[in-house]
């Protein structure tokens, strides 16, 4: 058996599966292998499963899978995994370090700091304590997240399509309401045909005026320009994102927006994650194998 490590995973990995076959990062041996390990790099599409002959099993390290042409790989008889359990307490800290950073303006004192300028009286904070976080899907990452907004005393809406109670969250019938009250909106909702875009024109006129906005879900989940205009205009008071267009982001409008924090991608890239990560696959590989003596 042939298992291709597409994309980059802990480098415990490749000892840790070898007792189950031949690894390999030689993306040249996509034709022989029978396991592809893949991230969000590795783009699964038609095109590379038809290359991919021996294909039986694509795990993706992480949870998003709208990188995997899912309905064709379905039509030919291959498995899809995800590791979806394993990302949530660092995409979770992730955006609450965004959530910090944004109205503390940890990376514009630190960037002023370095030009030689003391911006004490110019840098003026606003504490997140008795503000209100609005969590625009409360799966695994949501509510993770708003556990430890609850520590930090928030008052904390969330809105999600089926669920109906929480200790978390206040739930609220509707997005529209949730994202009229916040102070903060963060969105952590899978990209589907239903969400992208979700966050454009219409929806942010919706915004309490200098609210803020956090995006670690992903990046077409909002509409760019719309957000560049909302920054512009002072609607929105700052935005941060960790997810892109593309990776890396190409001519992205958000670069000339003010009142930003960017990072590339890495809202699952701790240490961490990739163990839990390598751990879940190593589980899934051995059962793949059991059921295929
Ligand atoms: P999850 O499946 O547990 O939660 C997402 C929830 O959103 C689901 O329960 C789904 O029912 C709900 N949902 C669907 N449509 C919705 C809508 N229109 N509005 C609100 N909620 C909606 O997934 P999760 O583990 O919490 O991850 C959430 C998302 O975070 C992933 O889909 C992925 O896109 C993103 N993610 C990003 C990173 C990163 O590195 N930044 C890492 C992992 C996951």
């Amino acid at each position: 058996m042939l298992i291709l490590i597409s994309d980059a995973f802990d480098e415990s990995l490749p000892g840790i599966l070898s007792k189950y076959g031949e690894v390999t990062d030689d993306k040249n041996r996509l034709a022989e292998a029978d396991i592809v390990l893949i991230r969000s790099k590795t783009k699964v599409t038609k095109e590379y499963i038809d290359s991919a002959k021996n294909l039986k099993m694509v795990i993706r390290g992480g949870v998003g899978l709208d990188n995997v042409d899912l309905v064709y790989a379905k039509e030919k008889g291959i498995i899809v995994h995800n590791t979806a359990d394993a990302s949530t307490t660092a995409v979770a800290e992730m955006a609450f370090a965004l959530m910090i950073a944004l109205p503390n303006h940890i990376t514009k004192a630190d960037a002023s700091m370095r030009e030689g300028k003391w911006l004490k009286k110019e840098l003026k904070r606003t504490e997140l304590h008795g503000k209100t976080l609005g969590i625009l899907g409360l799966g695994r990452i949501g509510l993770a997240l708003a556990q430890r907004a609850q520590a930090f005393r928030m008052r904390v809406l969330g809105w999600h399509p089926d669920v109906y109670f929480t200790d978390w969250a206040e739930i609220i019938p509707t997005m529209e309401e949730v994202i009229q009250q916040s102070d903060f909106v963060s969105l952590h909702m899978p990209l589907l045909p239903s969400t992208k875009g979700i966050i454009n024109k219409n929806t942010l006129a919706m915004f309490k005026d200098g609210a803020y906005l956090i995006n670690t879900g992903r990046g077409k989940c909002v509409v760019e320009e719309d957000v560049v205009e909302a920054l512009k205009s002072g609607k929105l008071a700052g935005f941060a994102t960790d997810v892109w267009y593309s990776d890396p982001p190409e001519n992205s409008p958000l670069f000339d927006a003010p009142n930003t924090i960017f990072t590339p991608h890495i809202g699952a890239s701790t240490k961490e994650n990739m163990i839990r990560i390598g751990i879940i696959i190593e589980r899934l590989i051995a059962d793949f194998v059991a059921e295929n003596k």
